[in-house]
């Protein structure tokens, strides 16, 4: 069982050590995801290395994994769904030549200073992974009219779009 990940870091002093951390955040404690996912059990175990650039630019990478209990939009039963993003950020402090040269190398730069909030990038890298539109793989879904494409009727704003044409009748 993985500890706890700080909320906030130094990235320098982690780069200037060459410091791994590994941790996990309860999908509980992330606010963003909460409403997208169908239980908010389970933790995001995170891995990361830090390390200083040629340039001094502090630099982390590394991957997430999570399990992300979401509901199928066709048939409407669990999914769970295995994510694992990799990270690869840099700390540029907001300076655009920084940025680019770091963007260059592959890697996303974040404006941080001495407090970056460890918990915000994660959050933003699991969002980024979810799907827009999950679903069980085909004959895996319990839907009885499976034809392999989503129907319109099962989108999540198909209740809005219901509401939407009782108001005009
Ligand atoms: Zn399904």
């Amino acid at each position: 069982m993985l500890g706890p990940l700080p909320e906030f870091v130094d990235p320098f002093r982690l780069a200037r050590r060459q410091a791994r951390m590994n941790g996990a955040i309860p999908v509980a404690e992330m606010s963003r995801i909460g409403p997208l996912v169908r239980d908010d059990s389970g933790v995001a175990e995170v891995v990361l290395r830090f390390r200083m650039s040629a340039s001094g630019v502090p630099r982390a990478e590394g991957r997430i994994r999570l399990t992300a209990h979401l509901t199928c939009q066709r048939c409407l039963a669990p999914l769970d769904l295995e994510l694992a993003p990799e990270l690869r950020v840099a700390f540029t402090d907001g300076g655009e030549a920084a940025g680019r040269a770091e963007l260059a190398a592959g890697y996303e730069p974040l404006e941080g200073g001495g407090r970056t909030g460890l918990t915000t990038i994660i959050e933003d890298e699991i969002l980024l992974a979810l799907p827009d539109f999950s679903m069980h793989p085909p004959g895996v879904c319990n839907s009885a009219g499976e034809t392999g494409a989503p129907r319109p009727e099962d989108s999540p704003f198909s209740g809005l779009r219901a509401q939407l044409q009782r108001s005009r009748t």
